[in-house]
């Protein structure tokens, strides 16, 4: 009897550990639409084992589920696939394989891949196309002309890699100038990986180009990032009419990104702004405390941005704190000292602050204004 009980009480905790090993859980990212558009995560560039990576593609869709991800490229390289002997298939094995697992998860899938050459060009990721199999070819121009051709863009993946560029600083070269006037050159990683390029990213803004940050995974995605404990892979915000290769593509062509690393944001000044006010609420009144020369409000930021502020100008007859951080998810009891001894009742306020993990151009902080309408409470 010992025996059964014992035996019943394995197979019962085979069948949990069985059911637990297939659970899937994800934790979403919480960034709230802009105007117009909504915020897609998206990462374009990430590696399966039809090159050099680690994982089977339909791997790569269950990491997007559980990061909280709208939209992947899996961007194998094509000159580069060191386990071809035992990975057979195409330049389009890992988008086919995947494509099904991507429309039941609700991941939008785009057809990329990396054309992984020598420096100049490096290594160019081309996104929206029909068939990989074209570009496999000498010429890295007949290979950009087959991109064009399917109606495909470009962008320059890790413009300063070290393995390319020793002193870890991006050239723009001839090569460059050659795929830039091609039309299809619509965006340059500003960040790869951890890897920030403050070069590419003036780039961006001068010559305006889409300014993206993405994983380049190998490995599984574990073995890097776990999003239960706050931290995350680099991922681009793209702000798109709705989740859709088209409204992606249109997205990126028109411009319409932000690169977030770590706790770090890049984007154009217009898309920051948007993000910020999108995601920071000032609750519109604020409340006289006691002593009554302290006014008080709350701030509340409904997002897992973090968003570090430092007072940019000095207002008369109020002491703003010169800086504070808005956590994800927090809401903040934002303090303030008011100079005269009597509030402006039904007065509007401005405070300006820097906000000094944005960053429109290199660095350049994001200027924002903090609004709040004087209304008299308590005693
Ligand atoms: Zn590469
Ligand atoms: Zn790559």
């Amino acid at each position: 009897m010992k025996t059964l009980h014992f035996l019943f009480f394995v197979v019962a905790l085979v069948c949990t550990t069985t059911t637990l090993s297939q659970e899937l859980t994800k934790k979403a990212i919480a960034i709230p639409d802009i105007p117009g558009y909504h915020v897609l995560k998206c990462d374009f560039h990430m590696h399966t084992v039809f090159s050099d990576g680690q994982v089977w593609p339909t791997q790569r869709i269950e990491e997007a589920w559980q990061d909280g991800l709208d939209a992947i490229a899996i961007t194998d390289h094509i000159e580069y696939r060191p386990h071809k002997e035992f990975v057979k298939g195409d330049h389009n094995a890992a988008y086919t394989i995947a494509l099904d697992k991507s429309k039941k998860m609700g991941i939008t899938l785009i057809h990329g891949c990396e054309i992984t050459r020598k420096m100049p060009p490096g290594h160019l990721n081309a996104l929206f196309i029909s068939d990989a199999n074209p570009l496999a070819i000498d010429s890295f121009r007949l290979a950009v002309e087959e991109v064009k051709k399917q109606g495909g863009i470009l962008f320059w993946n890790h413009p300063g890699w070290v393995n390319q560029q020793p002193d870890g600083i991006a050239k723009w070269l001839d090569e460059h100038t050659w795929i830039y006037n091609t039309g299809i050159l619509k965006g340059l990683e500003i960040v790869n990986e951890q890897t920030y390029y403050p070069e590419v990213h003036q780039w961006c803004v001068d010559k305006n180009i889409t300014m993206l940050g993405n994983s380049d995974i190998h490995l599984p995605t574990s073995m890097y990032y776990n999003r239960a404990e706050g931290n995350h892979r680099t991922i681009t915000l793209v702000f798109a009419k709705e989740n859709s290769t088209e409204a992606i593509k249109d997205a990126i062509i028109d411009g319409r990104t932000v690169v977030w690393n770590g706790t770090t944001l890049y984007g154009k000044e217009k898309y920051l702004n948007e993000l910020f006010k999108s995601a920071v609420v000032c609750k519109n009144d604020t409340i006289t405390a006691t002593p009554k020369e302290w006014l008080q409000t709350e701030i509340c930021n409904n997002s897992d941005l973090t968003f570090t502020m430092q007072i940019a100008k000095k207002v008369e007859g109020y002491n703003f704190p010169e800086s504070f951080a808005l956590k994800p998810g927090e809401t903040m009891l934002f303090s303030f000292r008011n100079a005269g001894t009597t509030p402006d009742t039904g007065k509007e306020i401005t405070a300006v602050y820097n906000v000094m993990n944005m960053f429109p151009a290199p660095g350049k902080t994001l200027q924002t204004e903090l609004k709040f309408n004087i209304v008299t409470k308590g005693k």
